[in-house]
């Protein structure tokens, strides 16, 4: 059902942990399967020098979390910013189909640090403001039967 890359980078994720001081932090959560990811970020002269994070969840979070960080590590802030969830499907050589929105969180994830970030350092990242986050949490007290 998964990929070996899938696998590889469940059982041996790259990047886990936290940056004690970093420049933007992002945090989603699914609903779906429970995921929870929270990505760090250091960034310097417009550019990610090390990037962690967090994740608990399913596999797929992880596998996802683990290889956009290595995606993103020594990019600059705009080729974080073009990172989508299905490059890191991709990457990974595929995700089920139900374990999309996984990837789809460490997508939003990195947005979200990177959105951290501008606010932070008060810059104004084209693309970057208007960006949504669809984020599960915020929606489920909306939700009543
Ligand atoms: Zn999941």
């Amino acid at each position: 059902m998964y990929s070996q890359k899938v696998m590889d980078h469940f059982t041996n994720p790259r990047n886990v942990g936290e940056i004690e001081t970093p420049d933007g932090v992002g945090e989603v959560g699914n609903a779906k399967c429970g995921d929870i990811m929270k990505i760090y970020l250091k960034v310097e002269e417009n550019v990610i020098t090390d990037v962690k994070f967090k994740t608990y969840g399913c596999g797929s979070a992880i596998a996802s979390s683990s290889m956009a960080t290595e995606m993103i590590k020594g990019k600059t802030v705009e080729e974080a910013l073009n990172l989508t969830n299905k490059a890191v499907a991709e990457a990974l050589d595929g995700l089920p189909p139900v374990k999309m929105h996984c990837s789809v969180l460490a997508e939003q994830a990195i947005k979200k640090a990177l959105q951290d970030y501008a606010r932070k350092n008060n810059l104004d990242i084209p693309g970057l403001t208007d960006i949504e986050i669809d984020d599960d949490h915020d929606h489920h007290e909306e939700i009543e039967d």
